[in-house]
């Protein structure tokens, strides 16, 4: 089975075009959460997602941008994308929001030979929590009750894997710093893994490419893609809507 990973989308319909357009053919699709916030276009990424999605897992800014839960942990460019974001979905899109799920959530597998995975917005342990270094992943490797979790959240692709006392970070080698450009990893089955997709809609990893990933149940195998995408017209509508300068300033920068 073929599922496209996706995450973090924040409300970036070109990111989001670019990505659907680069994936191909896929069995499941799997959306870590983070639909909207910061993006211009929360309600355009919500109706292209909803037919699309087999699973979608709550993101810290799904819930805020939907009136759950207070922006008092948001720095100040956020809180004001997510007042805009709540103001411009509409109320069909905020019922939606307010309904999905908390993760981790375990997706309905094809067979049971299948390797039972989890999905989740930040830790497995806790959706709010951010898996950043080897630290942060220590906890949630030994304690998730499957070997492989995929995980968003911190919009940096990747991973950390672990076997015993050997652990490593997985980050994607890839041959070039433009056009799309894909990588894969093989997982071990005597390994454990979280893996992180990245950020469609707004990457951090100093890669202003949208970011996504595919994992093959039967290969054992999850592939890390990076596509460019209509920043431009982005960017523009970030302005129209008087999005802060800030979050338009770092879909360029990637960060
Ligand atoms: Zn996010």
């Amino acid at each position: 089975m073929r599922s496209l990973v996706l995450s973090d989308i924040h409300g970036n319909l070109e990111a989001l075009t670019a990505v659907l357009a680069a994936a191909g053919s896929y069995d499941a699709l799997w959306n870590l959460g983070d639909l909207v916030g910061y993006g211009p276009s929360p309600n355009e990424v919500m109706d292209v997602m909803r037919p699309l999605a087999t699973v979608t897992v709550r993101g810290n800014h799904d819930r805020v941008c939907s009136g759950q839960g207070s922006t008092r942990h948001f720095n100040p460019t956020a809180r004001a994308a997510a007042k805009w974001t709540m103001e411009t979905l509409t109320e069909e899109h905020l019922a939606l929001l307010r309904e999905l799920p908390k993760g981790p959530l375990e997706p309905e597998r094809k067979s049971e030979d299948e390797t039972p995975v989890l999905l989740s917005h930040g830790s497995p342990l806790h959706e709010d929590h951010y898996v950043q270094n080897m630290r942060d992943a220590w906890a949630p490797l030994q304690q998730m009750s499957t070997t492989i979790s995929f995980v968003g959240h911190t919009h940096v692709q990747g991973g950390f894997a672990q076997r015993g006392h050997d652990w490593n970070e997985v980050r994607p080698r890839y041959e070039a710093r433009e056009g799309s450009v894909e990588w894969t990893l093989i997982l071990e089955p005597d390994m454990r893994y979280l893996i992180n997709p990245g950020s469609v809609g707004q990457p951090r990893d100093f890669d202003w490419r949208a970011a996504f990933a595919i994992y093959d149940s039967v290969t054992h195998q999850v592939t890390y893609h990076r596509v460019p995408y209509d920043m431009a017209t982005t960017q523009e509508r970030m302005k129209q809507a008087k999005l802060p300068r800030r979050l338009i300033l770092r879909l360029s920068e990637g960060r």
